[in-house]
């Protein structure tokens, strides 16, 4: 029988991970044709979130645990439930059932259907607020704009793998990953599926506006190195615009003669060209800071404790 690996990364999500589990539980009892195997991701929490694993775990053989030695964060998680699957697919979804588990029915049949993906993708963005959507839209637009990848917008991670697939994603071992842009980049034939975006179930997101705006910034510089070209591009035109206005200079001065007015306009000049300036070093220091951070080669993340079996422990700290 085939196997299907359910991936659910969480942070502190003591409030939600059993109406999780029972929600899950309810759609994956009525698939036969295949082993449901779930492996729940406690990513540092600091409530009671390893608690209630250690009493799934133990209460279900076909639940398992990974535990962090600390918050590594979602991305983090993912590659962790990824690394450890041993599934013929694997469904990665959130603990706060905002990916309703209903879908998981339709896209086996997508498997099935010959495609090596089947990801959901939200058609409406209700459970979050009108400002993060504003925002999120202007950076899928941005960001599919100047970047190799295609992002549709709503598509997050919430997808069914085939193996082949799944062995793409994790032969990508960046340390700071991007998953959207990943699973973009990997290929493959994806069926979409549209569902409603709902609020959690219970417990609170993990973002704020912060996170969001460098989770962005990520997306933006591990995709895309249209930024460096932008100091080309403004330095040309600086500097065009510059010889411009010398010529001018020199002519006015030759025929009408030298005055010294111009203060204002000299501040101003300085202003902007310093400001271009910083803008582009701080450009340059985001790529910098990311091959920093590459060429250390990190762990991706590092197991407190994992109800797994040590075959699997081995690589636990691989990435
Ligand atoms: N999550 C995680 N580590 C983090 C932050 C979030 O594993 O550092 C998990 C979280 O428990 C949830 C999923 O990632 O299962 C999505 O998080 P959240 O609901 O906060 O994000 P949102 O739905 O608001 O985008
Ligand atoms: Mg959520």
């Amino acid at each position: 029988m085939k196997k299907i690996d359910i991936i659910v990364p969480c942070y502190n999500e003591g409030e939600v991970v059993n109406l999780f589990y029972c929600a899950a539980k309810n759609v994956t009892d009525k698939i036969t044709d295949y082993e449901i195997h779930y492996i729940f991701i406690d990513d540092g929490s600091t409530d009671n979130t390893l608690n209630k694993l250690l009493i799934l775990s133990a209460a279900d053989d076909n639940v398992d645990y990974i535990s962090f030695s600390r918050n590594f964060g979602k991305e983090a998680a993912m590659y962790a439930g990824l690394q450890n699957s041993t599934g013929d697919m694997a469904v990665i979804m959130d603990a706060d059932l905002q990916h309703p588990p209903e879908l998981i029915p339709q896209m086996i049949e997508g498997i099935e259907e010959g495609y090596d993906c089947t990801a959901a993708c939200r058609a409406t963005r209700d459970g979050d607020s009108k400002l993060r959507v504003a925002l999120t839209n202007r950076f899928y637009k941005l960001v599919n704009k100047i970047s190799e990848v295609d992002m549709p917008n709503g598509a997050g991670e919430f997808r069914m793998m085939n193996r082949k697939m799944i062995n793409a994603v994790l032969a990508m071992s960046e340390v700071q990953r991007f998953s959207k842009g990943i699973f973009s980049w990997v290929g493959f034939k994806t069926k979409w599926i549209a569902f409603d975006d709902v609020e959690r179930a219970a417990g609170e997101t993990k973002w704020n506006f912060w996170k969001l705006f460098l989770y962005a910034v990520d997306g933006i510089t591990a995709f895309s190195t249209a930024p460096l070209r932008l100091a080309s591009v403004l330095g040309s035109i600086i500097s065009a615009s510059a010889f411009i206005y010398l010529i001018y200079i020199i002519l006015k001065t030759i025929i009408v003669g030298k005055d010294f007015p111009g203060y204002a306009s000299v501040v101003t000049l300085i202003l902007f060209i310093g400001g271009i300036i910083i803008l582009t070093c701080g450009i340059l220091g985001e790529y910098i800071a990311k091959i920093y951070m590459e060429v250390k080669r990190r762990p991706i993340y590092l197991v407190g404790n994992t109800s797994l079996n040590s075959s699997n422990e081995d690589n636990k700290d691989e990435g």
